[in-house]
């Protein structure tokens, strides 16, 4: 039987989400609401039992030849001065011996949309203005496009999901801010970095730089402490303004990337934030990735949690179809207990350390015998 099914958001999950589930049959659409794959972002990476998911979707090589290659790091003062240097580890990545993989999000995403190819129907530069539910189907409605019926409706649509916002409630019963917000953008490579990153931390603000994957250009990420909504989520311009006060006591190179940033259209501004939810389903509806359990950048697994996270719901749909409910029950009772220890290694981290058997037990705690 012909099984339709929406995915709104174009991201990780969204697209792992898509690749598995027209693998298993299902006539699947993807709507992301940025016209096109989004670029920028920092490195995100692929750790655990999430690296068996890139190997069983046949993309392990081509994610590591494209791994950020960094050598090491510098931790420098305010004014740009390297303070202490080690080529162990870095402050996104971790230590540089291990298995994992860091990526940059948009090199990642790149990868998986080439891997999914033209079995699935693409819509980009919309957005889902409402679901209605009903026994058989869910009648979606569109910002810009007709009125259509899909079987299941998935939202993969990040923290901030429009889907659960249209399905579930509101945000304020599920998000748990962490009361840091983090602005990433794109500048030209204007202090020749190669391979290495730069971290900067202070009580009120923190940084990392690190170079593109072909070197040209250099990826900001800027953190600080700030309550909910104390920036605006929609208007970029006041975002800018604000992350140039946050820094303005910032020297060396600095003001230079400050300069930047004002005209780039590669950047991105959000409350750091954790998703919390009872349940991850309702009817015909369930959310997969940020927008059912962010973990946050402070755990560096949201990315190892989406393509699991995709992995089981679409298998979990093939292996039922006639039974969604049972399905999305297989769902979340094997996911669950993985989101809890992921999303455990953010508050050991904000005290300040967290515990190498912990990450361990984050990273491989779920089995996906049987699944790949
Ligand atoms: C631009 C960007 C930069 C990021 N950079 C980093 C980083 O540097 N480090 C890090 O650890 N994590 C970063 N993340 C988060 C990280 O990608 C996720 O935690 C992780 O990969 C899980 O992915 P996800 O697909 O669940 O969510 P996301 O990666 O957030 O993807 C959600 C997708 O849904 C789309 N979307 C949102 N609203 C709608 C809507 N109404 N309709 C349709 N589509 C919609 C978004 O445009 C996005 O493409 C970033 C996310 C984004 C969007």
């Amino acid at each position: 039987m012909n099984r339709t099914v929406l995915i709104s958001g174009g991201g990780v999950a969204g697209l792992a989400l898509a690749y598995w589930l027209q693998r298993e049959g299902f006539t699947t659409t993807l709507i992301e609401r940025s016209p096109e794959l989004r670029s920028g972002g920092q490195a995100v990476d692929i750790r655990g039992v999430a690296l068996d998911v890139v190997k069983a979707m046949g993309l392990h090589d081509a994610v590591y030849a494209r791994r950020t290659r960094l050598g090491g790091m510098s931790i420098v003062d305010a004014e740009g001065r390297e303070i202490e240097r080690t080529e162990e580890r870095t402050f996104s990545a971790g230590r540089l011996d291990s298995d994992d993989i860091e990526i940059f999000r948009d090199d990642l995403c790149g990868l998986l949309l080439n891997q999914v190819g033209e079995h699935v129907e693409y819509i980009y530069g919309d957005s889902i203005t409402a679901i209605q539910q009903d026994a058989n189907s869910n009648a979606v409605s569109f910002r810009s496009h007709p009125d259509r019926h899909f079987d299941f409706v998935i939202g993969a649509d990040g923290v901030y999901s429009n889907v659960r916002k249209l399905v579930f409630g509101s945000d304020t019963s599920f998000v748990k801010p962490l009361g840091v917000t983090m602005a990433l953008f794109t500048t030209p490579n204007l202090i020749d970095l190669q391979s290495w990153q730069l971290a900067h931390r202070e009580e009120t603000v923190g940084y990392v730089i690190y170079p593109s994957f072909d070197q040209t250009q250099l990826r900001v990420g800027v953190g600080f402490g700030a309550e909910p909504g104390e920036v605006s989520r929609n208007d970029v311009a006041a975002q800018k303004a604000m992350i140039a006060t946050k820094c303005k006591h910032l020297g060396g190179y600095f003001p230079q990337l400050l300069d930047a940033m004002r005209d780039t259209s590669q950047f991105y501004c959000g409350d750091l934030a954790q998703i919390h939810m009872p349940g991850w389903t309702q009817g015909r509806v369930a959310l997969v990735g940020d927008a059912g359990y962010c973990a946050s950048p402070f755990s560096g697994q949201g990315t190892s949690l989406a393509l699991v996270g995709a992995l089981i719901l679409a298998k979990a749909l093939a292996q039922t179809p006639e039974d969604f409910a049972l399905a999305f029950a297989a769902y979340e009772e094997r996911m669950r207990p993985f989101v809890k220890l992921n999303q455990e290694l953010v508050d050991m981290e904000r005290r300040g350390h967290v515990p190498d058997d912990q990450l361990t037990a984050a990273k491989y705690g779920i089995s996906l015998d049987g699944l790949l």
